[in-house]
């Protein structure tokens, strides 16, 4: 589903940050500590009033200011943004509300298969897993493939034994992940393919999570974490563990994507923004704007993004509905929102 383009640029799509850029370096003493920022999103899609009751919007937004307070706080304490955005996309994770983790959507075949990234803008370094089925919270097994691996990205019964290996990590079973409201998804999805009625992306997925953080020495890192669409088969992957698709961070720049996948794996989304910014010079607000209320939509695919630069200038463009969405901004305001 389509709608306008998002015109909140000042209350919801950028969030104004401090005046001034500063160094990417810790403040000297007697100065103020450099600010922080913090955004977070939970997925975009077709999220109406009459879908969403006052009072699961509420227990959603709840578990929003949870991961909120668990990467901010990280941030204040003088932690790292890599740090901070794996706090943030853990609790979302934890959480049954969002498709990550608890609560991720079934393949075809009844089971569940997540996907995870990490970026850390000021090193380049990136971590990603595919198709995992045991791993409680797979935003962590990025980070580990990151630091502990020489490669990129692992996927499926690879990085399952790679987990074998990090024995801090929390296995479970795949039916873990169940949620009743996600099989019944993939009821309503099965008896929609069993009439071969096209079952619609915007049907298929939601609730995808994601994280963008600025920490006191002036580097950016995102994270996204997700189950990827509803009724997927043959180890379908989809943009979020894909760096410069789904997620991405560079020195100026940081990324979290939310949408149909293949829209943004074809228009390496979060890569295509941030190039903007660095290369063109354009205000991430623009290249935000530009890629999910321009390219994607032109694509014929939806959804949204988050993310910040070096000023900690915070965006949250979509062209759904809705966006489940949180953020602390340079100085100190702080929010969660889902529709417009
Ligand atoms: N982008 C995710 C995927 O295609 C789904 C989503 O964000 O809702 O796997």
């Amino acid at each position: 589903m389509r709608l306008a383009p998002c015109v909140l640029l000042l209350a919801a799509c950028a969030l104004p940050a401090l005046a001034g850029a500063r160094p990417a370096s810790s403040p000297a003493a007697g100065d103020a500590p450099a600010p922080v920022a913090l955004v977070i999103h939970g997925g975009a899609g077709v999220i109406t009033r009459e879908q969403l009751s006052e009072a699961d919007e509420a227990a959603v937004r709840a578990d929003l200011d949870r991961a909120l307070d668990a990467g901010h706080g990280v941030l204040v304490a003088g932690g790292t943004a890599l740090e901070a955005v794996v706090a943030a996309v853990r609790v979302l994770e934890d959480s049954p509300w969002f498709n990550a983790g608890k609560g991720a959507v079934f393949t075809a075949e009844g089971g569940h298969e997540l996907d995870a990234a990490v970026m850390e803008g000021h090193t380049g370094r990136a971590g990603a897993v595919a198709g995992l089925r045991t791993v409680r919270n797979p935003v962590l097994l990025a980070r580990a493939v990151m630091e502990h691996t020489p490669h990129v990205m692992l996927a499926g019964e690879g990085a399952e034994r790679f987990a074998d290996t990090r024995p801090e990590l929390e296995r479970v079973p795949n039916d873990w992940f169940d949620t009743p409201r996600r099989r019944e998804q993939l009821e309503a999805a099965r008896e929609r393919a069993q009439r071969q009625a096209v079952t619609t992306p915007a049907e298929a997925r939601f609730g995808t999570v994601g994280a963008v953080a600025l920490d006191r020495h002036g580097h950016i890192a995102a994270a996204t974490s997700t189950g990827g669409m509803t009724y997927k088969r043959w180890g379908r992957v989809g943009d979020a563990p894909v760096i410069g698709a789904g997620t991405y961070a560079s020195t100026g720049c940081g990324i979290s994507t939310t949408g149909w996948g293949e829209f943004y794996l074809r228009s390496v989304a979060a890569h295509a923004i941030c190039a903007r910014v660095e290369l063109r010079g354009d205000p991430i607000g623009a290249a935000a704007e530009d890629v999910i209320n321009g390219l994607i939509p032109a694509m014929g695919g939806d959804g949204g993004a988050i993310g910040l630069d070096a000023r900690g200038t915070i965006v949250m463009p979509f062209n759904t509905a809705g966006m489940y969405r949180g953020w602390v901004a340079t100085d100190g305001r702080r929010g969660t929102a889902v529709f417009r």
